[in-house]
C-alpha cells in the first residue's frame, strides 16, 4: 500500500499526512479501524481539493491556488520548450534561418560578453559558425557606414577581412 499514502496523502494535509505515514510505517493501515476512518477522509479530502503539481518539473505547490510554476526557473523553463515547440511548427526554412540568426546572436555575446565593441577577423566569426546573410536590421550611419545586427549585436567590415562588433540597445525597438 506505499503507493497509497504517495499518492494520495503527500499534499495539502500536513499533520494527517504525518500521521497515515507513521500507521503505514509501523502499524499497517488495517490494523485499526480509526486509522481506517482517517484513511477515507483523507480520499475525501483528497478528492476536494487535488493536489497541484509545478507544470514544468511536476513538484507539488503549496502557494496561491492560482500557481502555475514552483519558480521562475521552471517558468522559464517551460515557456521555452513551448516557444521551441512552436517553432517546429514553423515552415523548415523560417525556422532555420531564426536559428542562424539567434546562433549569430550568440557568438557575437561570446565575442563581446560586456558588450564592448571588438575587433575580429572574419574567419573566426565563420569559424564560430557564424552567417553574415542573416540578421534582424541594418543600420547606415551619416558616414555611410553599414552595420548589420542581430537584435541588440551587430557587426560593421573593416579592412583586411576585420569585422568590428558592436552592441547597440536601439536595434531592439520595432
Ligand atoms: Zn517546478
Amino acid at each position: 500500500m506505499y503507493w497509497f499514502h504517495n499518492t494520495l496523502f503527500s499534499a495539502n494535509l500536513q499533520t494527517h499526512t504525518a500521521t497515515i505515514r507513521l500507521t503505514f510505517a509501523y502499524t499497517g493501515y488495517t490494523r485499526s479501524g480509526s486509522d481506517i476512518q482517517l484513511i477515507i477522509k483523507l480520499i475525501q479530502l483528497y478528492k476536494d481539493h487535488p493536489e497541484k503539481n509545478c507544470r514544468n518539473c511536476g513538484k507539488e505547490l503549496h502557494g496561491r491556488s492560482d500557481q502555475v510554476f514552483c519558480n521562475d526557473t521552471c517558468r522559464n523553463t517551460y515557456n521555452r520548450g513551448k516557444r521551441r515547440e512552436s517553432q517546429g511548427s514553423l515552415d523548415p526554412y523560417i525556422a532555420k534561418v531564426i536559428r542562424v540568426i539567434q546562433r549569430n546572436h550568440q557568438i557575437m555575446i561570446r565575442y563581446m560578453p560586456g558588450g564592448e565593441p571588438r575587433v575580429i577577423s572574419r574567419y573566426e566569426l565563420i569559424d564560430a559558425g557564424f552567417h553574415f546573410k542573416y540578421f534582424t536590421s541594418i543600420s547606415i550611419t551619416r558616414k555611410q557606414e553599414i552595420y548589420h545586427y542581430c537584435f541588440d549585436r551587430g557587426w560593421k567590415e573593416l579592412e583586411n577581412g576585420k569585422i568590428l562588433l558592436v552592441f547597440s540597445f536601439e536595434q531592439l525597438e520595432i
